[in-house]
């Protein structure tokens, strides 16, 4: 190639956008040459790859602004070790129909059981199939609603929780709410009702709820939205960090590990 050409070819990449492109054009260029390679081909090769780099961008720059608090897949969840859940509903889940239907799916389940990991494993397949997720704690939701509300940009910060196709609320129950705090956490839910889908994780019983949000009736008004149109997974067993533990051989029974982390 030609200087010349080689430098109008570089700034033709810079400016539309291009990265990958300019990275393998010329590992293209020779092999086309040498195996014979149509020009169509060749210039589909390239944009191919350009478009596969621009995806993975995609879902990288999503997954960064999902605030997720670590990225599990469901690949990387032992099933054998959680009998209590049924993977193939685990599976149908993570087809993530119950989001195009904007309906909610709630993990129930005391500590370490997977119910956090496994919201994360589908948020990510939610990602992957270009939705938009974010994830919070209860805790976090209602401090930052609480906060925003002092500084009058209450409006703004609902919409981080409202915006999303997809809301993880994790740990309901580990904290009770104040009042204030027990009605953001209403508004959420009602804003969401039936227009965008919620995962929500709780070592609670919806039974316990009144407690939580220190309002029957508040709990009753928030359980009748969320659960209308939702999914609950129920998983009993044992605690994966405490196996991890006794592996390692330092076993604390369990219980000990019953509050927030
Ligand atoms: P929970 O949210 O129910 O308290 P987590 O999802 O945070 O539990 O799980 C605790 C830790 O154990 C995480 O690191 C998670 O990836 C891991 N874990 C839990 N259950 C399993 C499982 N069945 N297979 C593999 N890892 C698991
Ligand atoms: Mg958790």
């Amino acid at each position: 190639m030609t200087t010349l050409l080689y430098e109008r070819l570089q700034d033709a990449f810079r400016e539309f956008g291009w990265t990958r492109i300019p990275e393998v054009v010329d590992h293209h260029a020779e092999e086309a040459a040498k195996h014979n390679i149509s020009y169509l081909e060749f210039l589909d090769k390239l944009l191919q790859e350009e478009l596969l780099s621009k995806r993975e961008r995609f879902i990288r720059m999503k997954t960064r602004v999902a605030h997720l608090p670590f990225h599990k897949k469901l690949d990387q969840f032992d099933f054998s070790f959680q009998p209590s859940i049924d993977e193939r509903r685990i599976r149908e889940l993570a087809a993530l129909r119950f989001l195009a239907h904007r309906e909610n799916l709630i993990f129930l389940g005391p500590p370490g059981v997977g119910k956090t990991h496994l919201a994360v494993a589908i948020a990510l397949e939610a990602i992957k199939q270009r939705y938009t997720v974010y994830f919070t704690t209860a805790h976090e939701l209602v401090e930052t609603l609480q906060q925003a509300h002092q500084n009058n940009t209450i409006r703004q910060k609902i919409k981080v929780f409202t915006k999303p196709n997809l809301l993880i609320i994790d740990e309901i129950g580990y904290r009770k709410m104040e009042d204030a705090a027990a009605h953001f956490f209403f508004q959420i839910v009602s804003e969401r009702y039936e227009t965008g889908s919620i995962i929500l994780t709780s070592n609670k019983s919806y039974g316990a709820w009144g407690e939580i949000f220190g309002d029957a009736v508040l709990a009753t008004a928030i359980l009748d939205r969320l659960l209308h149109h939702s999914t609950t997974i129920n998983i009993k067993g044992e605690s994966y960090r405490i196996k991890e533990k006794k592996k390692a051989g330092f076993f604390r029974p369990e219980g000990s590990e019953d509050k927030p982390e």
